[in-house]
């Protein structure tokens, strides 16, 4: 088969009738941030600062994750960057953090859960990344993961503002927790919905596993149905509702999730190319319209068909 052609894309995300979408990247090291910048990202809507230690076996120090955060933020001068707190568990255990003995991992004390039973683990990271900041130049948002109601949204916020760093925003990923968005959207000042835990969460099926692979399809309606209300509640409250889960690297999901409300698309460095400018290629309305389509499907074949179909894009 022929190889597809890199499509163009001048490396500012917007639709064909001039709305911005943010394209940025999904970073876990200072190699792909140089691979993203190169590939154009505007900016990095993911950190993975756990991907810095998944073989660290006691907690490094904030001079040392200072230096390591740092590294990863300077290719991303004067831009916007999204920096996660820890997420270790289930499918990135920590093995300075991650209780051993839990029967689901998954469902056990991960993400933010261990920040609130170690709160000064936290502190010490939000201090490194505060230092971060200030040695790359630039422009750094905080946001924690899995987190479930507004008060631990609160409670993280909070702690973000007292290290002196200047915006606080959290991951849906947790069904519960984009039922709640409206709530949660009022204690922060963006949340980023990540479709990998927010689809094996809303189906029950583990991510890690093969076999469920067509449950945690990013195509699937249900889970369209629940980014939509986080989509309404941003536009309610005036703040930024991102995408930093697999489905943004898809061109016509990320049409339709802008369709559905979303301000940025943070992905893969390898996919900015084609998700720039699929959405330079498409209006708004043609992806509300997608939107729409895809909510009103029954399967996810269905929904990626009529939302290509909606878009002008081919099968
Ligand atoms: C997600 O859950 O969609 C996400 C972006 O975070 P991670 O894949 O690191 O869990
Ligand atoms: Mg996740």
């Amino acid at each position: 088969a022929a190889v597809e052609a890199e499509p163009e894309w001048d490396g500012t995300g917007r639709t064909a009738d001039g709305q911005r979408v943010k394209i940025i990247a999904n970073v876990g090291s200072s190699e792909d941030s140089t691979t993203s910048v190169a590939a154009g990202a505007e900016g990095v809507g993911l950190f993975r600062t756990e991907f810095c230690y998944l073989a660290a076996t006691t907690e490094p120090s904030v001079e040392a994750q200072r230096a390591a955060y740092a590294k990863v933020l300077t290719p991303f001068h004067g831009k916007p960057v999204v920096v996660r707190t820890l997420d270790a568990g289930a499918d990135k255990p920590l093995p300075f953090l991650t209780p051993e003995d839990e029967p689901n991992p998954a469902l056990g004390v991960r993400g933010l859960r261990i920040g609130r039973e170690q709160p000064g683990v936290l502190d010490r990271q939000l201090e490194a990344i505060a230092g971060a900041a200030e040695d790359s130049g630039a422009e750094v948002s905080v946001m924690a993961p899995m987190v479930a109601t507004a008060e631990e949204a609160a409670w993280f916020a909070e702690r973000v503002r007292a290290a002196g760093l200047p915006r606080a925003g959290v991951m849906i990923e947790i069904p519960a927790a984009a039922l709640s968005a409206k709530e949660i959207l009022a204690e922060v000042d963006f949340v980023s919905l990540g479709t990998n835990d927010l689809a094996q969460y809303v189906f029950a099926a583990d991510r890690m596993l093969g076999a469920l692979a067509g449950l945690n399809d990013p195509w699937q309606p249900a889970l369209l149905r629940l980014i939509a209300l986080v989509g309404e509640a941003g536009a309610e409250l005036g703040k930024p509702v991102g995408v930093c889960g697999e489905a943004a690297a898809d061109p016509a999901l990320g049409c339709v999730l802008v369709g559905l409300g979303v301000s940025s698309l943070s992905m893969n460095a390898a996919a900015l190319a084609r998700v720039g400018s699929t959405l330079g290629g498409v209006t708004t309305d043609s992806c509300r319209q997608a939107a729409r389509a895809a909510l009103a499907a029954g399967d996810p074949a269905r929904a990626r068909q009529v939302a290509r179909a909606a878009l002008g894009l081919g099968a």
